[in-house]
Parts: structure tokens; sequence; C-alpha cells
């Protein structure tokens, strides 16, 4: 019968009759039960890996319009993601991140579900961008009408604040 273990114990103490300086765990022996702990401390480490391996976030599906049918999606993003993104109308990079627009054209009322629109500075189109169904402007982290619970009234036409936030924003902001 041949045994590993038996094997290894003879090796071990034929080990340490020849080289009486060593200690118990110079030998072969203690070779294994170096190997042996090297593979639990591997577990755990595989382990904690595992457990410390970052969960997908959950992002919440922004809105998207497409720049060549003017169609919108919700689309969630990935962190590598740049846009454009992907349109499922086109199969190509047309996807942009679209403005809400809570206004109506006749009334300060806000809508129940906004107009989304694409915005000129996301295809290159120079100029301020209206609003295809109110006209008025809309900028990036479009401004809410003062019923849709966000804020005081703010008119995008004459504040400054709003070209300065929206240029600092772009800058932080490009692809
Ligand atoms: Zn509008």
């Amino acid at each position: 019968m041949t045994d590993p273990d038996t094997q290894a114990n003879q090796t071990a103490s034929n080990d340490s009759s020849a080289s009486k300086s060593g200690g118990a765990l110079s030998g072969p022996f203690g070779i294994i039960l170096s190997l042996l702990l090297l593979g639990v401390a591997g577990v755990f480490a595989y382990n904690t890996f595992y457990a410390a391996e970052p969960v997908k976030l959950d992002t919440p599906p922004i809105v998207c319009i497409c720049a060549e049918t003017g169609k919108t999606f919700e689309y969630k993003p990935q962190q590598s993601d740049t846009f454009p993104v992907t349109s499922p109308y086109t199969n190509k990079e047309t996807g942009y991140r679209a403005e809400a627009c809570y206004w109506q054209k006749d009334s300060d009322e806000p809508l129940e579900k906004p107009t989304w629109v694409l915005l000129n500075e996301d295809i290159g189109k120079a100029g301020v961008t209206e609003c295809p169904d109110c006209g008025r402007i809309v900028v990036r982290h479009n401004p809410m009408p003062p019923g849709a619970g966000r804020g005081e009234r703010r008119n995008p036409e004459s504040s400054a604040n709003d070209d300065a936030e929206s240029a600092t924003e772009t800058t932080s902001d490009r692809d």
C-alpha cells in the first residue's frame, strides 16, 4: 500500500536526520504544511476578493433622444459610456441625453409629461436650443416651470446665471 502520507513522513524523517540544524518545519513536511497554509490563505483571499467585488450599480435609466429619428428611448448608462450612445432606432451612435421641457406654449401650467428636446450643443450645432413644442429656450439641466415643484420661476432668456451655469457644465461635462 502506497500511502502518500507515509511516504511524506518517511522522507521527512530521513531528511531531518540528515540535517540536524533544521527545525520541525524545514523538511518536506514543513513545505507541505506551508503549502497547505498558503492554500487556506488563498481560499480566504479568494473569498474576500469576491465579497469585495463592487456590485454593479443599478443606475436609473435616463431618457435619450435619437438625433436621426427624433424619437426618445430609455437608456441605462454604464460607467464607461460616452455620448452619443447607440440608438435602438438607427443602431448607430445617434443617441443623446434628452432635456425635459415642461412648459406649455400658451400657459404657465407645467406639462405632466415633458417635451424631450435634443440640445444643439450635443450635436455640435451653433446657437441656443428652442423647444420644438413651446419655443422656449432649453438648456442642460433645464429648469422646470414653477408648478412643477422645483424652485421659483426662472426665465432662461434673461438669466445670466443660467448661461454661466451651462457654460461651466459644458466644460466639465464634455465627452
Ligand atoms: Zn417646451
